[in-house]
């Protein structure tokens, strides 16, 4: 099926999505996890995967971080599939819409990216964060992902890692664009500084054979040596 690729079994990457790349792993039980949610009308591109593809309810939709385009979807696959929400405590106020997204402190460029997305953005619909992520490191109910905080794209930013099959979803911490390793986007973060120390800090140690990025092409093997080479050494 061309909508979507199997990385690994049991990992699914949903192809041809608006907002962000999106992600589904089966946990050892067969029940799918949706691993950010792209903008509100990627909702039926995983709505049809999910229905026919996987032909499994999902019970958990992780928000990597409070950004539109990876939370756009989160209510409706909840009203769909009554599955519960994941996100780190520090960004869930945002995704529940008690604290106002500080990316519309506005530069010229962020008014022009959002005037021309405000089409899918005034679609979104604030929904409730079930499952509140704390700590630097801590694991997901069923104990398959680890989610791990790296501060600085947004504050509450998170990646995942599945230990079993050497992945880590890394969200907009790290992104795999036209081919280059790179950090967060400066102009739509909270401090890359910050990001990029986080990603040092707190990915040194973390072992890892692909990296899924929330924007850009998966690095399918070797992905440790292209993390370490970009962040570990050097300026980064
Ligand atoms: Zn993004
Ligand atoms: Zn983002």
């Amino acid at each position: 099926v061309q909508n979507i690729a199997e990385i690994v079994p049991g990992v699914f990457w949903v192809k041809g999505t608006l907002g962000s790349n999106i992600y589904i792993r089966m946990t050892n039980g067969g029940r799918p996890i949706v691993i950010d949610g792209g903008f509100p009308s990627d909702f039926f591109k995983i709505k049809k995967v999910l229905d026919r593809d996987l032909l499994s309810r999902p019970v958990l939709a992780v928000a990597t971080h409070y950004h539109l385009d990876h939370v756009g979807s989160l209510y409706e696959l909840k009203r769909r599939y009554g599955l519960k929400i994941a996100a780190h405590q520090e960004d869930a106020n945002v995704i529940e819409g008690k604290e106002a997204f500080e990316i519309y402190k506005l530069d010229p460029f962020r008014r022009i990216y959002y005037t021309a997305l405000s089409p899918f953005l005034f679609q979104y619909k604030h929904t409730h964060v079930e499952l509140k992520i704390s700590g630097v490191k801590s694991f997901l109910p069923g104990g398959e992902l680890l989610a791990i905080h790296i501060p600085g794209h947004t504050i509450g930013s998170i990646a995942l890692l599945d230990c079993e099959n050497g992945i880590l979803f890394s969200g907009d911490s790290v992104r795999n664009e036209k081919g280059r390793i790179e950090g967060p986007p400066p102009q739509f973060s909270t401090d890359s500084a910050l990001a990029r120390r986080a990603l040092r800090e707190r990915l040194i140690d973390v072992d890892f054979n692909i990296l899924l990025p929330g924007h850009g092409e998966p690095i399918v093997k070797d992905a440790k040596k292209a993390f370490a080479g970009r962040f570990l050494r050097g300026e980064g």
